[in-house]
């Protein structure tokens, strides 16, 4: 029996494209404004990253002008999401699975809570973190071992579920920890993961 669940956030509890084009619209218009300096290829893949992935990471991947990292960096700080949201069928199974539950999430302070709240999910866990690059330097990695310590838990009690392989699935892959990629869209065929599933509600067969 699994004594808790890590989940991540974005594209594993709600789906980022359903928020995306209020959401990124500030920032949208800012690279716009950097166009010309930009390789157009380059700037092509970072549009359809950054709904994906964080935007430090896109930011230097896609050689953003320093302005312009600077500036985004400065908006997504201050950004919150306001509207209603609403979770992928499946989750509210999970969240009344009655084990420990951890959120740990990747992204700016403000907005990652303003979700949270959106979604209404602040109170389905034990714990949530929020891991801001621009606040600590910590890592998902930090923020599982930092929990598995003070619960106490052993590997084979925690499952991780989360849709990045990249991401809280690398982390628990490098601490052992058993995964659960959520990839409705069949988008990551060889990952290294433990079960892979296009449906949130399979956690439920890796529980016991
Ligand atoms: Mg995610």
């Amino acid at each position: 029996m699994k004594k808790a669940l890590f989940l991540d956030l974005d594209n594993t509890i709600y789906p980022v494209s359903s928020i995306s084009d209020q959401l990124f619209k500030p920032l949208y218009n800012l690279i716009a404004e950097f166009e010309n300096e930009m390789d157009q290829v380059e700037l092509k893949n970072a549009l359809y990253q950054i709904s994906r992935r964080p935007f430090h990471y896109v930011a230097d991947e896609y050689n953003f002008p320093k302005a312009l990292k600077s500036r985004g960096i400065e908006l997504l700080k201050n950004m919150s999401y306001e509207m209603p949201m609403r979770p992928y069928d499946g989750y509210d199974l999970i969240k009344t699975i009655p084990i420990h539950k951890f959120l740990v999430t990747t992204g700016f302070s403000k907005l990652q809570w303003s979700k949270v709240d959106m979604l209404g999910i602040n109170d389905d866990f034990n714990e949530i973190h929020i891991v801001d690059l621009e606040i600590s330097t910590k890592t998902k990695k930090d923020i599982f071992k930092d929990i598995m310590e003070r619960f106490n838990y052993k590997i084979e009690d925690i499952l991780v579920i989360g849709d990045d392989p990249e991401s809280e699935i690398k982390a628990a892959n490098e601490l052992g920890l058993e995964t659960f990629l959520y990839d409705p869209e069949d988008k990551h065929p060889d990952a290294q993961v433990t079960h892979k599933h296009p449906h949130l509600k399979d956690v439920l067969n890796y529980i016991n």
